[in-house]
């Protein structure tokens, strides 16, 4: 939007630099009259001898240079407004007024066109290991349904998990989905070390958020001091990254194989309004 107000401005500039440098203050009609008009009219001027204007800037627009030029400045002034635009605001030469967060999510889905279908659901006892117990905690009671989360979501953390697989060799599984307030706040009295988000301050209960590891073979590997899922992880921030989401594994309280879409028009704080 503000791009049309800035290029008029441009626009509306060039118009009056062009009269402020060729179009004397008085006599404006004589001058403004175009050449081929001005043609039957002596050499000298004597048709518009009445008009008391300069006659150093009513001959200028005897010569076709100064009209091509005139033209040119106009036509030019938009392209360079635009340039400008687009070397300071890149992001908004497209029209986008929001900067809370870019809708890549959403564009991916759709321009792909290729609509993705969720696993099935992994074996109960998967989830039951010790390590899985160690590292995550409460992890047999989370919510995995893929159909608790946003739709459009659910396509872009499928096609990470594709290219996961088909990229880069990485069987991905996901431990945990939407997530109940109740849950969130019995999560958050464990302590910083496993959350820091308190009820309704987690894009999981927005059905926005997803934890996910890796599988090897028929088990789990959560821990990132295992290399080769470190290695998983890194790759798994990268690839949602340019997604368009936002990876845990970027925080100061690194959450490796969280991932999350903030969309646009989601507060977090409070139960969504309706
Ligand atoms: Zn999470």
């Amino acid at each position: 939007m503000v791009i049309w107000w800035l290029m008029g401005g441009v626009f509306l500039l060039a118009c009056g630099l062009v009269a402020a440098l060729f179009l004397p203050g008085r006599g404006r009609a004589a001058s403004v009259v175009p050449l081929a008009m001005q043609r039957g009219v002596a050499a000298d001027g004597n048709a518009l001898a009445g008009h008391p204007a300069p006659p150093s800037r009513r001959k200028i627009w005897r010569h076709p240079v100064a009209w091509v030029a005139a033209v040119l400045l106009l036509m030019l002034a938009p392209a360079v407004g635009t340039w400008w635009w687009s070397q300071h605001n890149p992001r908004q030469l497209d029209g986008y007024d929001d900067t809370s967060a870019p809708s890549d999510a959403q564009l991916t889905a759709s321009l792909e066109g290729e609509h993705l279908i969720p696993p099935p659901p992994l074996p109960p006892d998967i989830f039951l290991t010790a390590e899985v117990a160690q590292e995550r905690p409460l992890l047999a009671s989370a919510d995995r349904r893929w159909e608790q989360l946003d739709p459009l979501f659910v396509q872009t953390v499928l096609r990470i998990f594709k290219v996961m697989r088909d990229e880069h060799g990485y069987e991905m599984a996901l431990l945990e989905g939407w997530r109940s307030p109740n849950r969130q706040a019995q999560l958050a009295a464990q302590g910083p070390q496993v959350t820091q988000a308190g009820a309704w301050q987690s894009y999981h209960q927005f059905g926005l958020a997803v934890d996910c590891a890796f599988l090897r073979g028929n088990k789990l590997v959560i821990s990132e001091r295992d290399p080769w899922a470190m290695q998983g992880y890194t790759l798994f921030g990268q690839v949602a990254e340019r997604l368009g989401l936002t990876w845990g594994g970027r925080w100061k309280m690194m959450d490796f194989g969280h991932i999350e879409w903030r969309k646009p028009g989601v507060k977090l704080g409070a139960p969504p309004t309706p």
